[in-house]
């Protein structure tokens, strides 16, 4: 059977700073699931947990207190409303929420993409190649983390934020990481448990572009990996587009009902 577009693991409300929009409320989030008749939502707004160390300024203030105020989620009985967040990995590799505080949400997606956090996330100034063994070495830090994998996500592997030289640097990272090095990555993530997020802007590459950056996840599909759709819409027109963007990614990848990650 199919894969079904029926969810979207991966949405920020007003709460997150590069949302800011007043208008991207937790009810507007219910309102496209119920539009599009997706049966589970996701609001994951950024996030880091204090107890597990220093963070940079930006995430300071986006503690669990902040994240609350989307609390209590509206409710309807045909869509599943998950409280989530998005939170990330820092240079050394630890998670910014403590195993004991996952408890708190019901979905997490840790983020280990966010290049463009220089002295936080990741070093600055660093050079292709170094760019490229960050990226593989952020997968294997979050595979070796003590986390309650069945209910994570590994947001946007793909995405422009590797590499933001240019809007099609970040192909270029990707490519550099051979077929063995992602099979050992995705492997892992098959047997751990972790879902994958599939969140790819179909439109913005050529043929021959899509096909590159959709390698890693046929690699993970390959492996046994489980995915879920997320579309990081950070506005009310984010979510407008949400069922084009994410539907044109299952034609470009298609997959199987039983490819789909579900959170218990
Ligand atoms: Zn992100
Ligand atoms: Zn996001």
């Amino acid at each position: 059977m199919k894969y079904i577009y029926d969810h979207d693991m991966h949405i920020h409300s007003r709460l997150s700073p590069c949302s800011g929009d007043e208008n991207q409320t937790p009810r507007r989030i219910l309102d496209y699931a119920l539009a599009n008749g997706l049966t589970t939502v996701a609001v994951t707004d950024h996030f880091w947990d204090p107890s597990v160390g220093e963070c940079s300024n930006w995430y300071k203030p986006l503690n669990i207190e902040h994240l609350s105020k989307s609390l209590p989620l509206p409710q309807d009985d045909k869509v599943r409303f998950l409280f989530g967040c998005e939170t990330d990995m820092d240079m050394k590799g630890n998670i910014g929420l403590a195993k004991d505080n996952f408890d708190v949400f019901d979905f997490v997606i840790v983020s280990t993409t966010h290049f463009h956090m220089e002295g936080f996330t990741v070093p600055a100034g660093m050079t292709k190649e170094e760019r490229k063994e960050r990226y593989v070495r952020r997968f294997h830090q979050l595979l070796n983390s003590d986390i309650p994998f069945h209910k994570t996500g590994i947001a946007h592997l793909t995405c422009n934020l590797i590499d933001r030289s240019s809007q099609k640097a970040h192909i270029e990272t990707v490519d550099m990481v051979s077929d063995n090095e992602f099979y050992e990555i995705f492997c892992g993530v098959a047997r751990s448990g972790l879902g994958v997020e599939l969140n790819i802007y179909v439109n913005w590459y050529n043929g021959d572009e899509l096909s590159r950056v959709l390698r890693p996840y046929r690699i993970a599909k390959e492996c046994g990996c489980k995915f879920y759709l997320g579309s990081d819409s950070h506005h009310n027109t984010n979510l407008l587009n949400a069922p084009q963007k994410l539907t044109s990614t299952l034609d470009a990848f298609p997959l199987e009902e039983k490819d789909k990650f579900i959170v218990k």
